[in-house]
């Protein structure tokens, strides 16, 4: 049992000073005087909000921040896989640096798109899972799976174009996934998988059918990528003669349980499906502005009733894995798409979308997402005498519009306090550092194979 005491806590028109109990996992009271003497928590002049969800990353792209070329998605992807780590080490590092970055930026909840090492499927979701149990964040390991080779991910415009079959059989695919729902789905430890087909671009309706089959026998949620880039939205064209969200609609994949990330490139009628299917938009600002994709229409979502949550998106797209800048920019960057300010997104708005619209997209409203008696004690508390949170004004307004460094004291995750005096408990930081430094060089420029038999292509197809 764990109490805070007199922390400020956002009620309607302010804050509060209260008292929160932790009892096992959970928030047993919130009021104020609650008697605690041994177990007390000083939360004075500390702000407490529930934890927010990062809700769409690849963990291992970590390797790779601040060197991938500036290229749209269709090359970039080529240039990264060209490079992508095969060595389940790294996988285990980027997995922790990701679990600890996060928590650091006020997440309690990592969303990973894992891209799995070829012939080490089950072995890279197994070596994420040991990361984020040993950090103790919880995690949806959504192992990223696809059936059609790289290319495929083109559009063929006027061309006659042909792709190499993918290495592995869409069967083989879904058995690894049936597999790691077996050895490692344990929503009481807090490891949850999902399926997560990358997405239309490279993805037969057989491994969507699949994984349709998959969620509802086991109960997971559906993760994917949604038309992040115009090349998407010219292939769904080829590929189904009709949008990409009629599609997935046609085919059951959108559900309360299916989050979406990017969601750039979709039409008023696309727009009108995720609100009906009750779909989950994952907002990735800072990866769409990298990659040049666009800007998604959040407030026309918002506006026609479409949840939507934040995501760092991998380190290669980012470059980083800051929660709370994923939040500032995706809330502001919208103050210049969107003429009527009265639909601006406010920072407690924001607030609330990292947090229970964070929670809703994992089909889990009910258990996280807002400090109420009852729900899962995931938790971040913020220092409000830190330097980037003075002098004092609202610390909401502050918190998501300034930009808070080392500003996280305490997190815990399903009760269990895992960050202390803006400190990680459960894992060794400065080893992670050290191993991150010594699994790595200082690099300037390299080249891509890919990029270059590719590149011709995508640029006469898109007209460039
Ligand atoms: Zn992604």
């Amino acid at each position: 049992m764990n109490t805070i005491k007199n922390v400020l806590i956002p009620v309607e028109n302010g804050y509060d000073t209260l008292d929160v109990q932790i009892v096992d996992n959970a928030i047993a009271a919130i009021s104020p005087g609650i008697d605690a003497t041994k177990s007390a928590i000083n939360g004075t002049n500390k702000l407490l909000l529930p934890g927010f969800i990062n809700a769409h990353t690849h963990s291992s792209e970590m390797w790779q921040r601040g060197i991938m070329s500036g290229f749209p998605l269709e090359l970039w992807l080529a240039e990264l896989y060209d490079f992508a780590p095969l060595d389940i080490e790294k996988v285990y590092l980027s997995a922790l640096g990701t679990a600890v970055e996060t928590l650091l930026s006020g997440g309690t909840t990592v969303v990973d798109h894992l891209v799995l090492i070829p012939g080490k499927e089950l072995e890279t979701i197994a070596t994420a899972v040991r990361a984020y149990k040993e950090v103790g964040i919880r995690a949806f390991v959504a192992p990223l799976i696809q059936d059609e080779s790289l290319s495929a991910g083109i559009p063929s415009g006027e061309s006659e174009q042909t792709h190499e079959p993918y290495f592995r059989s869409t069967q083989a695919t879904l058995e690894i996934i049936s597999e790691a729902v077996k050895q490692f789905h344990r929503p009481d430890e807090g490891i949850y998988i999902a399926t997560a087909p990358t997405g239309i671009q490279l993805c037969s309706d057989a491994l969507f059918t699949g994984c349709i089959e998959l969620s509802e026998k086991y109960d997971l949620c559906r993760h994917s990528h949604l038309l992040e880039t115009k090349a998407q939205e010219k292939l769904a064209q080829e590929k189904y003669g009709c949008s990409a969200v009629e599609h997935l609609k046609r085919i059951g994949y959108l559900s309360d349980r299916t989050s979406l990330a990017h969601c750039v490139h979709l039409t008023e009628a696309d727009i009108t499906i995720l609100a009906e299917t009750k779909s989950t938009v994952v907002h990735n600002p800072l990866s769409n502005l990298r990659l040049g994709s666009g800007i998604a229409p959040i407030l026309k979502y918002r506006q026609a009733g479409v949840n939507v949550t934040f995501g760092c998106d991998g380190a290669s797209s980012n470059d980083s894995q800051d929660l709370l800048e994923a939040i500032k920019i995706g809330s502001i960057l919208h103050n210049v798409t969107d003429f009527d300010y009265q639909h601006w997104i406010t920072p407690r708005q924001a607030i609330e979308m990292a947090s229970l619209g964070g929670a809703k997209g994992l089909n889990m409203a009910d258990e996280l997402g807002s400090l109420t008696v009852g729900k899962k004690a995931d938790l971040v508390m913020y220092d409000l005498t830190s330097l980037s949170l003075l002098p004092r004004t609202d610390p909401i307004g502050l918190l998501v519009l300034g930009r808070p460094t080392n500003v996280v004291d305490s997190v815990w995750v399903n009760g269990k306090q895992i960050v202390a005096d803006g400190k990680v408990k459960t894992i060794d930081v400065d080893n992670l550092r050290q191993e991150l430094f010594s699994h790595s060089q200082w690099q300037t420029t390299r080249k891509s194979q890919t990029v270059a038999q590719i590149e011709a292509h995508y640029r006469t197809v898109m007209g460039l």
